[in-house]
């Protein structure tokens, strides 16, 4: 088959962050086929792959990416009726993450409903286990449909094989030894939404909803937050939350809960805790980057942080990945300086290392 590999093609428009430098060598593949002649042209050309999607979690260094980035484009999803009141639905790694959302909703099946409204597509969802108000992508996905890279054969992970955790997963832990090609997902027809976080819960005045009301909830608190990319936003070059909510031991969250207490005011707030899974304890990396001094609207030159979220880092225009990087070496090291905590960057750094 004859490949269109173009050259030196500009990364920036195809991420939202809309920064860093270009790919050597460039591929759209709509199908396996074309991904596995584009990765065997890779090898024989001495080239790295890497695999993009909507490049809503990507900072693409200024040099550039030298190796072949494959963009997969296939798109579409199949739904197979189960038994008791559970929908099977298959679907393709490029197909829009929130579109498949949509649908789901649309149709009465219940389990993404908390998923609405985040950006990139359906491959990238299980590689950080996407997640937001009291759902993730691990609590629907059975199983996916994945190219070994290194034997170039198909075949089928069930998703306890895919060591799902907050934020993370096999394929970040491992990245190249999987490309993503089709996710399926085990939805109930009929269902309720979830409705566990408390902010959710408020934004529909403690109601009971159905599934559209929750999607809609969910979209207009994603929108005050500038969480749905939207091109009249300012503050809509970003990767979302820059940083991962750290996870600690419940002995260090009370170490530092006492420490903060005995240092603080009578007026300030305690640091908010929540346990996890593992007798472990989540932090909020919001509730720290402001309290170490970062406040929302803060500007670097041409990078800063949203007016409308502490956690996301935003390319004000122009601006270089050399500058969002060296924004949040600022913003991590005045955490790990005020309280001890070294937060993790949720974003993957293509062509680039964070300068920490
Ligand atoms: C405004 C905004 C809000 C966001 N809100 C959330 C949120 O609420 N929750 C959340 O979890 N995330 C959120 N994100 C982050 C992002 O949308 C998700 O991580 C999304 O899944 C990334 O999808 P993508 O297609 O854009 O992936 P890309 O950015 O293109 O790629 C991300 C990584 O996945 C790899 N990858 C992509 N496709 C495949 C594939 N088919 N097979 C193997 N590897 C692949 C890439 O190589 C790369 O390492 C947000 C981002 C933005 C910009």
């Amino acid at each position: 088959m004859t490949l269109s590999i173009r050259h030196d093609v500009p990364l920036a428009p195809h991420t939202t962050l809309e920064l860093g430098g270009p790919a050597r060598y460039f591929l759209e593949a709509p199908d396996e086929e074309t991904l596995t002649a584009g990765i065997r042209w890779a090898r024989e050309h001495d080239a790295p792959v890497h695999l993009l999607g909507g490049g809503s979690n990507l900072v693409v260094g200024d040099a550039g990416v030298d190796g072949l980035v494959i963009k997969l484009t296939a798109a579409g999803i199949r739904w197979e009726p189960g038994n008791g009141g559970n929908t099977t639905v298959i679907a393709d790694a490029g197909h829009a993450w929130d579109d498949l959302v949509a649908a789901a909703t649309a149709a009465g099946l219940a389990g993404l409903e908390c998923l609405s409204g985040i950006p990139g597509t359906v491959g990238a969802a299980p590689i950080q286990n996407v997640g937001a108000y009291g759902q993730e992508a691990a609590d629907t996905i059975l199983s996916l449909r994945v190219l070994d890279l290194a034997t170039l054969e198909p075949k089928n992970l069930p998703a306890t094989g895919c060591a799902f955790g907050y934020r993370d997963s096999l394929f970040r832990r491992e990245p190249g030894r999987f490309a993503v090609l089709a996710v399926t997902l085990g939805l109930q027809a009929g269902g309720a939404p979830t409705l566990l976080y408390p902010e959710l819960i408020s934004e529909v005045d403690g109601g009971t909803v159905g599934l559209q009301e929750a999607r809609e909830a969910v979209l207009a608190m994603r929108r005050r937050k500038s969480m749905l990319l939207d091109p009249q936003d300012e503050n809509r070059r970003s990767v979302g939350s820059f940083f991962t909510n750290p996870i600690v031991t419940r002995e260090a969250a009370e170490r530092l809960a006492a420490r903060i207490d005995a240092n603080a005011g009578h007026t300030e707030v305690s640091l908010p805790r929540y346990s996890v899974e593992g007798g472990r304890v989540k932090l909020s990396a919001a509730w720290l980057i402001e309290r170490a001094g970062f406040a929302r609207g803060l500007r670097r030159g041409r990078v800063g942080i949203s007016t409308r979220h502490t956690l996301a880092l935003v390319n004000l225009g122009g601006a270089t990945a050399a500058e969002l990087l060296a924004l949040a070496a600022e913003v991590r090291g005045g955490v790990l300086e005020r309280f001890g905590v070294s937060l993790r960057m949720e974003p993957v750094c293509l062509g680039c290392t964070p300068p920490w």
